[in-house]
């Protein structure tokens, strides 16, 4: 993409530090609350407030956002505090409305970056605004959707953009609300190394232990920010209570977490180093997942086997399967050696497992 360079300036242009921390509420709720919260973090590292108004919730019939009026609170906790304001935009009528009522920072959900039609109509309806942009990733691991969100703004001629990662839906269930799934922020960074990078932890975890682990892999990993939802009473928020911290743990958290200077010489080379080792952290972890589900399955063909009375070692199948990996490993650098004795460590556990199988009563 053409004119990469200008779209980092956004966050020099503010002075915005870093790490940039977004806090506020999922969503506003009434004035008082909204009030109340910008207030608790006004002496904090949180330089942008955000609040949803309007709130595109799974499904219908729970609390879909205060709407319009809660401009106005947004616009008051400016006045109040100095802090920058954030809201979601889902149409062309929210991008309106958040311009007129001078929103500083518009970011577009993941219910909308999966559609290439409300992507287009917000580009449109954004076309050429010096408001700065932040776009989440697609609900779906699909980088390609993610990419092509930015590139339509991008052909629009909007210059301030960045990134959020909340993470993304997947059907097994695991311990996150959304996997993070982090070799597709990862690539996403590589592919535009310019645009800012904020990690949104609330939506990945769905849960508050779980925040300040998620947030010091974001920063090891060079992330430029982090968006937290905070409530001044989680357990009584309108949406998302689980996954929301109160504001005197949001100050917590970000007192504890390791931020990782950019300054001297021997800080980028350390920055470096512990960016490439989060970066083997998640490789290793995708790793472990594939081979547990890996043993998964070979336990479950065990069982099929034992009800079919059938041999655990089939020769003529695992010769089949090494011949395969060994040229597939070779696309990618890996040598035949290797190849063999990861995967006959492997089959050589899957063995054991059906082994134990068959030979149970
Ligand atoms: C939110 O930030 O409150 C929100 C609705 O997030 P997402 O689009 O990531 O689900
Ligand atoms: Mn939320």
């Amino acid at each position: 993409m053409e004119n990469k360079k200008n779209m980092r300036t956004w966050l020099n242009d503010f002075e915005l530090s870093h790490p940039l921390v977004i806090g506020g509420p999922c969503s506003a709720e009434t004035e008082e609350q909204v009030l109340k919260i910008a207030n608790q973090l006004k002496d904090s590292d949180v330089s942008v407030y955000r609040a949803g108004i309007w709130k595109p919730r799974t499904r219908p019939g729970m609390f879909e956002g205060v709407g319009a009026i809660g401009l106005n609170w947004l616009k008051k906790v400016k006045e109040q505090t100095g802090l920058l304001t954030a809201t979601e935009v889902a149409n062309k009528d929210h991008v309106k409305l958040a311009i007129e009522n001078d929103i500083d920072i518009l970011w577009i959900g993941a219910r909308s970056t999966v559609s290439p039609f409300i992507m287009q109509e917000l580009a449109d309806a954004l076309a050429g605004t010096e408001k700065i942009i932040l776009v989440k990733n697609p609900v779906n691991p699909d980088l390609a959707l993610w990419l092509g969100g930015v590139e339509r703004l991008h052909s629009a001629k909007i210059r301030k953009l960045g990134l959020i990662h909340r993470g993304f839906s997947t059907y097994e269930k695991t311990k996150y609300r959304n996997n993070p799934e982090w070799q597709i922020a990862i690539e996403v960074k590589n592919r535009f190394p310019d645009l800012p990078m904020i990690c949104d932890p609330s939506h990945i975890s769905g849960r508050r232990d779980l925040i300040f682990d998620i947030s010091q892999t974001a920063l090891d990993l060079n992330f430029d920010g982090l968006m937290i939802e905070s409530h001044w009473d989680p357990d009584n928020a309108w949406s998302d209570a689980k996954q929301q911290v109160t504001p005197s743990r949001l100050i917590e958290i970000m007192r504890d977490l390791k931020v990782r200077n950019k300054t001297t010489e021997e800080e980028a080379y350390k920055n470096k180093l512990g960016s490439l080792r989060a970066q083997i952290d998640v490789a290793d972890q995708t790793l472990l997942d594939a081979l547990g589900k890996r043993m998964k399955i070979a336990k479950e063909i065990g069982l099929l086997k034992k009800d079919n009375n059938v041999a655990v070692l089939q020769n003529k199948r695992w010769n089949e399967i090494l011949g395969k990996m060994i040229l597939d490993g070779q696309e990618r650098e890996l040598s035949e050696e290797f190849i063999l004795r990861v995967f006959k460590a492997i089959h050589q556990e899957s063995i054991n497992k059906q082994d134990k199988i068959l030979n149970k009563n």
